[in-house]
């Protein structure tokens, strides 16, 4: 059996972390019967700066003929955001209907939270991010600033089909976790597309009677989110609200160097796409000391998701076992003073 992956190392740290975690991917293939063939794209904000676009036109269709992609970051201190966003991350997720998105946050043993009195184990939550609607549709020409730029529109787009793809996602993986799940929203100031979204969190939960569902107002949930993470497992959450839930879950098991993330088509159409939650950091960029973890974590999840579960978990578990180990190496965001090639060298040997 052989995969086809397709590589978008991206700006900043992104092509450390992806050329630090590539061979471990490549030793847990070789471990486990199968091969990784991958073909790179130096898609990014540097082609953008040379030639007016962060990717080519037909790259959607290049990267269709992959089983997966793993990306490493995208963005640039000098280029806005947008640029960035709209010009390939954005078109991928939604190109590829890539509507669910999954971001585990976990505190790993060994890892200090900066919360008082968590430890490693305390904080395993699961958050469902819608992936492709939402607060970051595109409603054709409906966004405008106007009025002699004195007036901005910018509108939310909830579809049947989208919300129930991700809650269904977030029920599924209920039922296999601890059978309860977080819904969080802003109902009680967006009464259209937030009350839409809870119809359908109450129409699938009857699909699911053994899943309890607890509501959350999104301003709620972030304060919860650090007074008491221990007490959420699943969360199911719009685009935006998913965006900053995920940065805090991040933060508070440890370091944006440790979150994976997914972006999968749930109906296997296209090839789904993974990524750490990190973004490019410049400010760490060329030291050699970003942490590989999250991207690790992130190919981790690719195996899963290409069916290849053992490999999948032996990945995984080098990671958990080298936080766990104290006289492992660590990246400074972790209070190590050890590289990205020393972090990536340790895990290689445990797998
Ligand atoms: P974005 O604009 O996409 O959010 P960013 O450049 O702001 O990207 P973030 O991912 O938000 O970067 O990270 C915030 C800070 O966390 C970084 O500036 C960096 O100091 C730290 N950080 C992020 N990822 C890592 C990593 N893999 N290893 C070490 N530190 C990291
Ligand atoms: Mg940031």
């Amino acid at each position: 059996m052989s995969y086809d992956i397709a590589l978008i190392p991206g700006d900043g740290i992104g092509p450390t972390v992806v050329d630090a975690a590539m061979p471990l991917l490549h030793a847990a293939a070789a471990a486990h019967g199968f091969d990784i063939e991958t073909t790179r794209y130096d898609w990014g904000t540097e082609r953008y700066l040379n030639e007016g676009a962060m990717m080519p036109d037909d790259g959607l269709d290049t990267l269709a003929s992959h089983d997966a992609i793993l990306l490493g970051a995208v963005g640039h201190p000098d280029v806005p955001d947008h640029i960035t966003l709209n010009g390939l991350l954005l078109p991928i997720r939604k190109g590829f209907d890539q509507s669910i998105c999954k971001r585990p946050a976990i505190l790993f043993d060994g890892v200090d939270s900066p919360l008082k009195g968590y430890e490693g184990g305390d904080i395993d939550i699961l958050v469902f991010r819608e992936n492709t609607e939402g607060e970051y549709a595109d409603v054709g020409g409906r966004e405008h600033r106007g009025f002699a730029n004195e007036v901005a529109v910018q509108s939310a787009v909830y579809t049947r089909r989208g919300t129930e793809r991700i809650v269904r996602a977030a029920f599924d993986a209920a039922t296999e976790r601890s059978g309860h799940l977080t819904n969080v929203t802003k109902s009680n100031a967006q009464a259209h597309g937030m009350v839409f979204w809870d119809d359908i969190v109450d129409e699938v939960s009857e699909e699911y009677p053994d899943v309890e569902v607890e509501r959350l107002l999104v301003d709620a949930a972030s304060m919860d989110f650090i007074r008491r993470p221990h007490e959420f497992d699943v969360v199911v959450c719009s685009n935006l609200f998913g965006d900053i839930l995920t940065d805090i879950g991040a933060i508070v098991t440890g370091s944006m160097g440790l979150a994976p993330s997914a972006n999968i088509d749930p109906g296997n159409d296209h090839p789904s796409m993974f990524e750490p939650v990190h973004g490019s950091a410049f400010d760490i960029t060329g030291e050699g000391v970003a942490n590989p973890l999250a991207t690790v974590l992130s190919g981790s999840m690719l195996l899963d998701n290409l069916g290849e579960e053992t490999a999948a978990t032996a990945l995984w578990d080098a990671v958990s076992e080298q936080l766990a180990d104290s006289d492992a190496p660590r990246t400074p965001d972790l209070g190590g003073d050890s590289t990205t090639d020393a972090v990536a060298a340790d895990l290689e040997e445990r797998l």
